[in-house]
């Protein structure tokens, strides 16, 4: 058998993508890889969101790994601790673990000498591949109010929950009223002294029930495996026919879900004052989509207000609104959301001839296939820039993103590669492809929201995700500049030796 070049890749990130990207590595055989993990524990978005109501909306069937089914959800839809749970399992079944170094935040990743030479607390180290996996949703957005910091009381970020302290005796302040504010309310409207939500924009709410599945249905799933796979299958196909399809192809599927979010608010809400104040100016599906079952019921709960006046200002004893009215809280939260466009920064970039991630995209962020940056070799991005995400399961987007990383190093073990980067030609075409296809979204027609770039055109994927799938099953070798090998790369083992190291 033909001898392997040992290629060492280093992975941002132990969450959802940062684990794939491992797991796909293990069942290819390797293990020359380390994930850095600034954290102390796998999970990334949900090892930090821990806020009440939180659950993921997407069925949790299809929130799994295709590798690992996972009979035991307890209902519908996930809750965050059971999904945290499950990507623990999964780091220790497949003994990634070992391959983690938790508590190391890298600072930087620099290309240099046909190596990316990452810097941690304990120095510089070098790697053949770099994959960044730090998660779309990661760094927190606090909003700019005057006098935000003057609250008395205690105030923190939804992702950043504070469990010290106590609820139900609280008057609560929420700002924001997105995935995760509307999650924060449905579980918290007429539990607690009061909960004044703080409301911007309204939003569209699709309703999903979320029934609890029954031991015996679990103990089914146990018993016959394949019965997880027909669930994923199912629960897939129909969550990307109904809404992946719909946010990017106008027709008669965008009409029906739209029509049922009208519908939802139009016989969930009756009091013509409050739903008013929950009618959007915009069109469902535009901002994220809602999906929530208990929303509109908790809003109507006896200590729950919804105020559409814009917040003035912050002071010591609560929330004055511009029409000068104060109103008295003793917690504030802040479901604000996230700087959607951070991705692996405030970690600095640097490839080749010293030019940054931060100069590259300085028109924003675009990716090749949104998972390479041309000018930047053997660089791999999972949730990169235009990643089909928004309502769908994350999981085979970054399963699909781990499958074309591995290509490309199973080229380099192979010792055909050395070194691929996209050309800026074939990036650019890619993205000025996606930008033609923008107007037929519905994310374009009118609504402010996360998805917005600079250029106020989505970062988001404008088709199908199946589309993406097909994109990255079939690499293009001819989009790359490519460092071809010599016949016999000598084959390399055992542990990065002492030149792999700076201290
Ligand atoms: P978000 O969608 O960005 O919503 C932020 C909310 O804060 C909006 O209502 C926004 O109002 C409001 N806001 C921001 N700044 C404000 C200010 N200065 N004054 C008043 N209101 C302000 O954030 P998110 O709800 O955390 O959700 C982020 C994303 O996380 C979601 O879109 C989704 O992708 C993901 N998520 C997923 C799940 C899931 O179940 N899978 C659950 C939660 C979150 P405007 O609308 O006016 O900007």
């Amino acid at each position: 058998m033909a001898q392997q070049r040992r290629v060492q890749v280093a992975i941002i990130g132990a969450g959802m993508s940062g684990l794939c990207m491992a797991a796909t590595l293990e069942d290819a055989g390797i293990d020359s890889y380390t994930v850095f993990e600034q954290a102390d524990e796998v999970g990334g978005t949900w090892r930090d969101n821990t806020y009440p109501g939180l659950t993921c909306d997407v069925p949790s069937r299809y929130y799994t790994y295709s590798f690992r089914p996972n009979p035991d959800w307890s209902h519908f839809l996930p809750p965050g601790r059971e999904i945290q749970a499950y990507f623990r399992q999964v780091a220790d079944e497949r003994g990634i673990r070992r391959h983690i170094r938790f508590g190391t935040a890298v600072t930087s990743a620099r290309y240099d000498d046909g190596r990316w030479w990452l810097t941690t607390a304990d120095g510089e180290e070098a790697f053949d591949v770099l994959v960044t996996a730090a998660g779309v949703l990661r760094v927190p957005r606090y909003p700019e109010i005057l006098g935000r910091e003057s609250f008395a009381g205690p105030a923190f970020h939804s992702s950043r929950w504070d469990h010290s302290v106590s609820l139900p005796d609280k008057r609560i302040g929420l700002i924001g009223t997105g995935s995760t504010g509307t999650q924060i309310i449905a579980e918290l409207g007429g539990t607690v002294r009061g909960l004044t939500v703080f409301q911007r924009t309204a939003q569209w709410v699709f309703p999903v029930p979320n029934p609890r599945y029954s031991a015996l249905g679990r103990a089914a799933l146990h018993r016959f495996p394949a019965l997880n796979r027909i669930g994923y299958r199912f629960w897939g196909w129909s969550f990307r026919f109904l809404f992946c399809r719909a946010v990017v192809q106008p027709g008669l599927r965008r009409r029906v879900l739209s029509s049922i979010c009208r519908w939802n608010l139009r016989l969930s809400v009756r009091d013509p004052v409050l739903r008013a104040k929950l009618t959007p100016d915009y069109q469902p599906l535009c901002k994220r989509q809602v999906m929530a079952g208990h929303f509109y019921r908790a809003v109507r709960q006896p200590g729950v207000e919804v105020v559409t006046d814009p917040i003035d200002h912050i002071e010591p004893r609560g929330i004055v609104t511009a029409d000068g009215t104060l109103r008295e809280l003793d917690l504030l939260v802040y479901a604000t959301g996230f700087d959607a466009r951070a991705y692996v920064r405030p970690m600095q970039i640097v490839g080749p001839g010293g030019l940054t991630l931060d100069q590259a995209w300085a028109d924003g962020p675009r990716a090749y296939r949104s998972v390479a940056v041309a000018g930047f070799p053997n660089l791999f991005m999972l949730m990169g820039p235009h990643s089909p995400i928004g309502n769908n399961s994350l999981i085979p987007v970054a399963e699909a993103q781990a499958g074309y990383a591995l290509w490309w190093i199973q080229e380099m073990r192979a010792g055909r590669v050395v070194a691929a980067t996209p050309t800026l030609a074939a990036t650019d075409e890619y993205n000025q492809s996606m930008k033609a296809a923008m107007p037929s979204t519905i994310w374009v027609s009118g609504c402010s929201s996360w998805y917005l770039g600079k250029d106020g055109l989505p970062e988001l994927f404008p088709w199908v995700p199946e589309r993406h799938t097909e994109l990255l099953r079939h690499p293009e070798p001819a989009d790359f500049d490519i460092c071809w090998s010599g016949a016999s790369e000598p084959a390399v083992s055992g542990e990065p030796n002492a030149a792999d190291r700076r201290t």
